[in-house]
């Protein structure tokens, strides 16, 4: 029973995108009564006369509702019985409102004589149709008194049987209807499968392309079995016509598991699934291939809507399996699914008559796939938000000393070059000067590695105080730190480091009661004509750092090419810095 109804699910989807079926019994006019009831041709083919015979024998059985028996059904003959009691003529049409069905005969009794008869079907080419309307229109002339309306009904595919009786304003409005409402499900459907077909070709994201592809094999299966595939595309390719749904209603599930394993990762977390899903896939293409070889259609049908019932769970395991790992976008994955598979069962249920039959249960599946198409659409969103915060955090990480937080060297180069360049271009002043903590390895051997650690820290923070917008810091290598002064020049910088060292020594750090001293050594260069690159300022600063440990260390000099084109050190004295 749940296997019928996954199966005809699928096929009310199209059906449920256009205008919501009308039961036979409620297109009653007010001026035409119309009764129905139906007989399953069980033996040998009836011919119409016989089954008008049995229709007055009371051999038909009648029924309300719209008439459903699943997938591969024996032929069904349906009898309508037309009252006309306004005493003159009238013009209805009669729409059987499901595109797929192969062959459809209908036999107009006046009395007991037979007053015309039409042979339709999908099975011949569309031109005959009514383009908007594709399901089947049979115009009646109803003259006065009673009619008898025989259907014979054939078709491997689900046997889904609604029934419209139209006046002429109703044959008008209902085209546009139609219309309108395929036009909103296309439009959506073709938005989404541009648009991520062009995020594929711009962000090179495959995920988008499995996507729009995903969404793609949807509205093709929509076209097949909404008729409109064979209205606007193959019309006259009714052999294709017969092959169209179950062909494209697994490449619509293969499409989906592309996408869905992909999207989910479920090779890499989940490789057992990953074998079920190709396994899956791999069957339902034999299956396929089977229905083709052996030219039957049911086999390839009964194949294709097993295959949506395995396709559907598939979707939801994978979807919970990457959930319960703990996978952020496989929540807005497993929601979209969810809805989508919410919206169809009930549509199923309403077409099997578990849920009253109307607009809203039986269009369910068509909100349910526009939910999913947009929850899926906000997961692929999701997954973009990811994959840039982890790319930022990977590059935050790969440009950040992990204990100070300070810029490493690879960062400062890289942004030290800007500052270079504009010091260059606008002749502005540029200072560099490199700190050195004195003693730090003893500092290590007497406390500890792990206290070594914290007075790095300290003294990063410590620089970071004392630096003013727009200059650079950053660790240079075990105990040192360089800071570039942009905008400074010699005398400033040293009025700077002096200020630092002026905070080193006001921080005192305590470790288990003990206060441990920290000191540091400064060497201060400025940019000069000669520095061709930012080594080679750096390399001056660091020429005066080591002249001020040579001098006794917590302490600073500078470096300054002279006028005669000789280095020229010279200590930095504090106090007159300061002030
Ligand atoms: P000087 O005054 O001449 O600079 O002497 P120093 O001991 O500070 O210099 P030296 O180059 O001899 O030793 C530097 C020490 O810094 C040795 C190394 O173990 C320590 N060090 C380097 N990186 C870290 C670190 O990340 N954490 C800790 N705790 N120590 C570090
Ligand atoms: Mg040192
Ligand atoms: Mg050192």
């Amino acid at each position: 029973m749940w296997s019928k109804a996954v199966l005809l699910l699928c096929f009310c989807l199209p059906i449920s995108l256009s205008t919501p079926a009308i039961a036979a019994h409620s297109a009653d006019t007010a001026t035409v009564e119309l009764t129905t009831a139906f007989l399953i041709e069980t033996g040998p083919r009836l011919n119409p006369s016989t089954a008008a015979e049995l229709w007055h024998k009371g051999q038909f059985t009648p029924y309300a509702d719209t008439l459903a028996l699943g997938l591969g059904s024996k032929p069904v003959w349906i009898a309508l019985k037309l009252h006309n009691d306004t005493g003159r003529q009238l013009e209805r049409s009669l729409l059987l409102d499901t595109a797929w069905l192969d062959e459809i005969r209908l036999y107009h009794y006046r009395g007991p004589r037979l007053h015309h008869q039409v042979v339709a079907g999908d099975l011949q080419p569309f031109a005959n149709r009514n383009p908007l309307l594709t399901g089947f229109l049979f115009p009646l002339e109803l003259s006065p008194g009673e009619h008898l309306v025989l259907l014979r009904i054939s078709t491997p595919d689900p046997m889904l049987l609604p029934l419209r009786l139209l006046d002429d304003e109703q044959l008008e409005h209902l085209p546009l209807q139609r219309l309108t409402s395929y036009g909103l499900s296309y439009g959506f459907l073709l938005a989404l499968i541009f648009y991520n077909t062009a995020l594929f070709f711009g962000i090179r994201d495959r995920h988008h392309l499995l996507y729009a592809l995903y969404l793609g094999s949807f509205l093709l299966v929509n076209l097949a079995y909404s008729g409109h595939g064979l209205a606007w595309f193959w019309s006259e390719a009714t052999e294709w016509q017969r092959w169209a749904p179950p062909t494209l209603m697994i490449l619509f599930g293969c499409c989906g598991l592309l996408f869905a394993s992909s999207f989910l990762h479920i090779r890499q977390y989940c490789s057992r699934g990953y074998r079920v899903v190709q396994l899956a896939a791999a069957l339902a293409l034999l299956s396929l291939t089977g229905g083709w070889l052996m030219d039957s259609q049911l086999v390839a049908l009964s194949a294709a809507f097993m295959f949506m019932l395995v396709f559907t769970s598939l979707m939801l395991l994978m979807g919970l399996c990457r959930v319960t790992q703990g996978s952020v976008s496989a929540r807005f994955y497993l929601l979209a699914v969810i809805s989508g598979t919410c919206g169809t069962v009930i549509t199923t249920l309403a077409v099997l008559g578990h849920l009253p039959f109307r607009e809203w249960s039986f269009r369910a599946a068509e909100i349910g796939m526009l939910a999913e198409a947009t929850l899926l659409a906000l997961a692929l969103a999701a997954r973009i938000r990811h994959v840039h915060r982890e790319q930022i955090q990977a590059e935050h990480a790969a440009n950040t000393d992990p204990l100070t937080l300070l810029n490493n060297r690879r960062a400062l180069y890289r942004l030290a070059e800007r500052y270079w360049q504009t010091g260059n271009r606008r002749r502005r002043p540029l200072s560099a000067a490199v700190l050195d903590i004195d003693h730090f390895k003893q500092c290590n051997d007497t406390h500890g590695h792990a206290a070594g650690d914290r007075v790095l820290c300290l003294l990063g923070q410590c620089v970071l105080n004392t630096v003013r917008e727009g200059d650079l810091t950053a660790r240079w290598g075990g105990e040192e730190f360089l800071v570039l002064l942009p905008d400074t020049n010699l005398e400033d910088a040293g009025r700077f480091a002096a200020r630092l060292l002026e905070q080193i020594s006001l921080t005192q750090l305590t470790l288990n009661g003990r206060l441990i001293e920290v000191t540091a050594s400064i060497g201060i260069a400025e940019q000069s004509e000669q520095d061709r690159s930012l080594d080679d300022l750096i390399g001056r600063a660091d020429q005066a750092l080591y002249e001020a440990k040579h001098q006794g260390r917590n302490r600073i000099f500078q470096q300054q090419m002279g006028t005669d084109g000789n280095d020229q050190l010279s200590e930095v004295l504090i106090h007159e810095s300061a002030g």
